[in-house]
């Protein structure tokens, strides 16, 4: 894992909402630290902090990211370890499945198996790019005022597009949003980013919750043992231990234990209770 932790950069306009947010982090001991937009350069020298009100960052090592194939291929081998079995197959109907209890982790498809949960595919593109000053120290960042997130990538970059759409045709990237949004936004909050040159992208599809873009996890109340694990836009990666976790709990002692998640309810979907969140990047 690289440990070069995170730093997110809001404009005054999303300051208020930032202030609340630590206040939770403070209450979970995330180890944040909060900055006035104005000190930002005494911290990351290399950023230019016009229209940054407030940014909050971490630098304790316990933050950062890691290969998510490996990480996958982790989970899935320690699973096969302690007993496991992956099944292939095209699963058409959940009536379809005879097992004692169910959990729908269908990611963008869930809609195609469960009418009423409204998580559907949406594009989003990352593009690789290379630029002859190259800042190994970076945090993976997001610039709020943009959109705009991009990280380290062994010598080069990956930046993300602000712009995710629904109903596309194909998975080929978005290669104009590079020109039009990427790289201007990069180059003007990183002044050595102005030489950067396009290597690569690739496009996905976002499991995105239509209703609030937040989770949807838990107990399906019109199904006696369907359970839910979906909607984490582009987060379900750092999300994935936590929820499965608290789903275990869920399942085997019948209510969260350690992590109570039940705002990620089934419920609040089916009764269209938006809790939406602010910033998906
Ligand atoms: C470009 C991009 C960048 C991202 N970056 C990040 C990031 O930096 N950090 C982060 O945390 N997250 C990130 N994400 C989001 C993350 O990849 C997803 O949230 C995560 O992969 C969702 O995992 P999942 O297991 O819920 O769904 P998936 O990984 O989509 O798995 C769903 C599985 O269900 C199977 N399935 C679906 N329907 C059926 C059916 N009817 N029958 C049988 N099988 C079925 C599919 O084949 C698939 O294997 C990114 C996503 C994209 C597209």
């Amino acid at each position: 894992m690289v440990t070069n932790g995170y730093l997110l950069m809001f404009g005054p306009e999303h300051a208020e909402e930032q202030y609340r947010a630590l206040e939770n982090h403070k209450e979970c001991d995330a180890g944040t630290k909060n900055i006035k937009g104005s000190e930002l350069s005494k911290v990351f020298p290399y950023v230019n902090n016009e229209g940054i009100e407030t940014a909050t960052y971490t630098d304790n090592q316990s933050e950062g990211w890691i290969d998510p194939f490996m990480f996958h291929s982790a989970l899935k081998s320690k699973a096969i370890e302690l007993g496991a079995e992956f099944i292939k197959g095209d699963v058409k109907s959940i009536s379809e499945i005879n097992a004692k209890t169910i959990v729908s982790a269908a990611g963008c498809w869930t809609k195609e198996l469960l009418e009423d949960i409204p998580v559907v595919p949406q594009k989003h593109t990352v593009f690789r790019v290379k630029c002859p000053t190259y800042i190994k120290e970076m945090p993976l960042t997001g610039d709020l005022t943009t959109g705009v997130y991009w990280r380290p990538e062994g010598g080069e970059y990956l930046a993300g597009s602000p712009l995710s759409v629904f109903d596309a045709d194909d998975l080929e990237p978005a290669w104009n949003d590079f020109e039009e949004l990427v790289w201007p936004a990069l180059a003007q909050r990183i002044p050595a980013f102005e030489e950067l040159k396009l290597t690569g992208g690739w496009a996905g599809y976002y499991d995105c919750n239509k209703l609030d873009n937040n989770a949807v996890v838990g107990k399906h109340p019109k199904y006696e043992n369907v359970y839910m694990a979906s909607g984490f836009t582009g987060r379900g990666l750092m999300q994935a231990p936590g929820i499965g976790r608290a789903l275990t709990e869920l399942i085997t002692t019948g209510s969260y234990q350690t992590i109570d998640i039940s705002e990620f309810a089934v419920e609040r979907v089916l009764g269209n209770n938006a809790r939406p969140e602010p910033y998906v990047l």
